[in-house]
């Protein structure tokens, strides 16, 4: 078959194609001659019961005015479905007009307090509904799950009854709740504490935002009511850092472009921003809203999208998984589902012709989501074992290198002779006398540490890292260590106050800052600064000019913030530090938090109320499945290391290590070096012993060197720069040991 480049893309094509639909209302998707057949089963009044004209009342694809004008087709749609055997045909029928129209996987949103009219309860509804959903799984080809909707304009504590009604019927197939009706007038905000509830319990939310109002409404579903997903937020692209919020953490926008259209909300289909957020690199999904009243299908916005967007072959592949990276099924099944939807995709594009050469291009993105596009086939070889040289060679990169933990120890030496410190005069509860490098070493670098033999050692190199020359000392000395073990980019964490004896905070800053850029323009190394607060020393109003230090020097290199300290904060105590999590927030400043050190409730807060990108530590995690599915599918990060705290935390867990269980759990975990003087292994050493420890084969080796390249806080152009530097320079070095890093995947 010859391959024309500039083949457009047709509807039928598009109907073919696997898609996955996540924003369609139940009382929006009625077959019209159901309507009419039900009205008068049910002795419910229309304005017409002739099939050609009930359309000029339901349909609004012409001449609609406003939200509120389209909304009024509803009535009519809601007043049939009023009992257990209507809404059970309607869901089923719907589920079959999707399948046939190429849809795999459909989320179907409804607000049960809607369908109580004739005495059914809201448990009756749900049962309805769940009905219509197991028959429709039984006998179609399609994979349904459910959305209950809270409404706007009800009292905030009905919200809270339907959030409980979505939590109960959570094992028949409801994944999520979501938000809708009018915007204006009915902020989010008003029910936050059905929000927290459905959190608190792992349920999912999506939020009707940003249709008819600011960006700030989506800021409020975001910040205040925790939203996974935004349904429609066209006004996110009034506020760019918003979006890069939005990039950042990942949180899908779905894309309703005709019923925007329709609804007056943008006022061409090209004006609609799903262009300017998939290259920004926002996760957006194609979606009808209501197919009934706008009269599409999701395959025609598809083909409309294509059209009016210019849509490439490999774009529209990628707006495929999007659509299923974003669902809310469960992790595994989203894995099946979206490798399935991508190779399918590409087996179709190329029966019908068309080139595919650009998805091939960008195998690495879908390497990510663990999908091989490129159709090589799989050998049965054994996956060859890893060594220490092999990852002492394979580029590396470390997010959690605390400047003043991390300086080595003959460097550190080198200090105690030029201050010509005492360390015994300095530090009298040290008992056994310092006077050589081994008796140094023996108080810094023990083979167990106890949180009292580490906090002295902390004391001693703080001592030693206090001048403007020790500080430069100290960074070259970090930067050379780290080059000597292949690492690429790396994020040091630095902070301010503890360096203070003779320099400001600003001052201190300054230094590493102007080390970091002077070592950048080497090109060797790429360098992320992440400015921290101790939770232990420092007081919340240190923490929040500590921010504004940090976000005030974004353009310097500092591109995170971070909070650590021994225990994490308590959830009923973050509000001290309300004001530094909005800053950050207003910002779109990445955060990462220590947290969830003997439970979950710390690690909720510290993702929900936080807005943190990556957690430290979560060593209890390993006890909440639930939360580490969350994890996975929303890729937080944890940044671990296979240190003693870890070990203590986590000693009952006795089947596995709890690295390796984690990362059977695809929950995405980045090695970090921490404070590396404390021990003496280099970062090769360290990861040989996880390895060793987990019984990683070199596939999962390498998934986890790629994690850092990935979860890192730079933009994401930038990350998209680090990630092809690593697939590069990882590929090339397999390949001179004679292994083929894609038959790896
Ligand atoms: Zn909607």
């Amino acid at each position: 078959m010859t391959i024309n480049k500039n083949k457009p893309i047709t509807l039928d094509l598009c109907k073919l194609l696997p898609k996955a639909e996540l924003h369609r209302h139940l009382d929006g998707s009625i077959r019209l001659t159901t309507l009419v057949e039900l009205a008068k089963e049910l002795d419910v009044k229309l304005p017409t019961f002739d099939n050609d004209k009930i359309g000029d009342y339901i349909l609004k694809d012409k001449n609609c005015e406003s939200l509120p004008h389209f909304l009024e087709a509803f009535q009519y749609t809601t007043s049939v479905l009023q009992t257990a055997p209507a809404i059970s045909r309607v869901f089923y029928e719907m589920c079959e007009d999707a399948c046939n129209d190429g849809v795999t996987y459909l989320e179907v949103r409804f607000a049960p307090v809607l369908h109580l009219e004739k005495g059914l309860s809201l448990a009756g509804v749900m049962e309805a509904v769940c009905d219509g959903l197991a028959q429709a799984e039984i006998r179609l080809r399609i994979k349904v799950r459910i959305i209950v909707c809270g409404l706007r304009h009800l009292d905030p504590s009905v919200t809270k009854d339907l959030a409980e009604i979505a939590w109960r019927y959570r094992s028949k197939g409801v994944v999520a709740f979501d938000l809708a009706g009018a915007e204006n007038g009915f902020s989010s905000t008003l029910h936050k504490e059905a929000f927290a509830l459905i959190r608190q319990k792992g349920v999912n939310c999506t939020l009707h935002s940003g249709e008819d109002s600011s960006w700030h409404s989506v800021a409020d579903s975001i910040h205040h009511c925790g939203a996974h997903r935004i349904g429609h937020g066209i006004a996110v692209q009034e506020n760019p850092s918003l979006l890069e919020y939005m990039v950042n953490r990942r949180i899908p926008i779905e894309c309703c472009i005709t019923s925007n259209l329709q609804i007056k909300g943008i006022p061409s289909l090209d004006a609609h921003p799903i262009r300017r957020y998939f290259d920004a690199g926002a996760v957006v999904a194609l979606c009808t809203d209501n197919v009934t009243m706008s009269n599409i299908t999701l395959s025609g916005e598809y083909k409309m999208a294509i059209d009016t967007f210019n849509f490439s072959v490999e774009e529209v592949v990628r707006l495929i998984d999007h659509a299923f990276s974003a669902t809310f099924i469960e992790a595994p099944m989203k894995r099946v589902l979206r490798h399935d939807a991508v190779l399918q995709s590409i087996r179709l594009f190329k029966e019908h012709g068309y080139d595919v050469s650009g998805v091939l291009a960008n195998k690495d993105y879908y390497l990510e989501a663990g999908i091989d596009v490129t159709g090589s086939p799989k050998n049965y070889h054994p996956i060859p074992s890893v060594t220490h040289e092999m990852l002492s060679k394979l580029p590396k990169a470390d997010l959690h290198c605390r400047f003043e933990g991390s300086v080595s120890l003959d460097q550190m030496w080198q200090e105690v002779q030029l201050a010509k410190i005492d360390i015994n005069k300095k530090f009298p509860s040290i008992k056994q006398p310092i006077n050589d490098f081994n008796d140094f070493k023996n108080i810094i670098q023990k083979p167990h540490h106890d949180p009292e033999t580490i906090d002295i050692a902390k004391r001693i190199m703080n001592t030693l890292l206090q001048t403007s020359d020790q500080l430069n000392r100290g960074f070259d000395n970090i930067i050379n260590v780290a080059l000597n073990d292949n690492v690429q980019y790396i994020e040091i964490v630095f902070r301010p106050s503890s360096h203070c004896q003779v320099l400001t905070q600003e001052q201190a800053l300054a230094i590493i800052i102007a080390k970091r850029n002077q070592w950048e323009a080497e090109g060797n190394i790429k360098i992320g600064i992440v400015v921290y607060i101790s939770a232990d020393f420092d007081d919340p109003i240190d923490a929040l000019a500590m921010a504004k230090l940090a976000v005030a020097n974004r353009s310097n290199g500092v591109c995170g913030f971070g909070i650590f300290g021994n225990d994490p904060i308590p959830p009923n105590e973050l509000h001290h530090y309300a004001k530094t999590i909005e800053y950050l927030r207003a910002e779109s400043f990445n955060l990462v938090q220590f947290c969830g050190k003997f439970d979950i409730e710390s690690i909720v807060s510290t993702i929900h109320v936080g807005g943190a990108t990556r957690i430290s530590g979560a060593f209890s995690i390993y006890k909440y499945p639930r939360m580490m599915n969350y994890l996975s599918a929303y890729s937080i990060p944890i940044e671990l290391s296979q240190t003693d705290k870890l070990k203590t935390f986590t000693k009952d867990l006795s089947f596995t290590t709890p690295i390796r269980h984690l990362i059977d759990s695809n929950v995405p975990v980045v090695i970090c070096s921490f404070r590396s003087s404390l021990y003496s292994s280099t970062r090769s050493d360290m990861l040989c012993e996880v390895v060793v420890n987990s019984q990683l084969n070199l596939k999962q080796v390498i998934s986890l060197l790629r994690n850092p390249f990935t979860y890192n806080f730079q933009t994401y152009e930038s990350k998209l720069k680090l990630k092809q530097r690593f697939n590069k320079l990882a590929s090339d070095y397999l390949q001179s040991i004679s292994i083929n890093m894609d038959s790896l995947q």
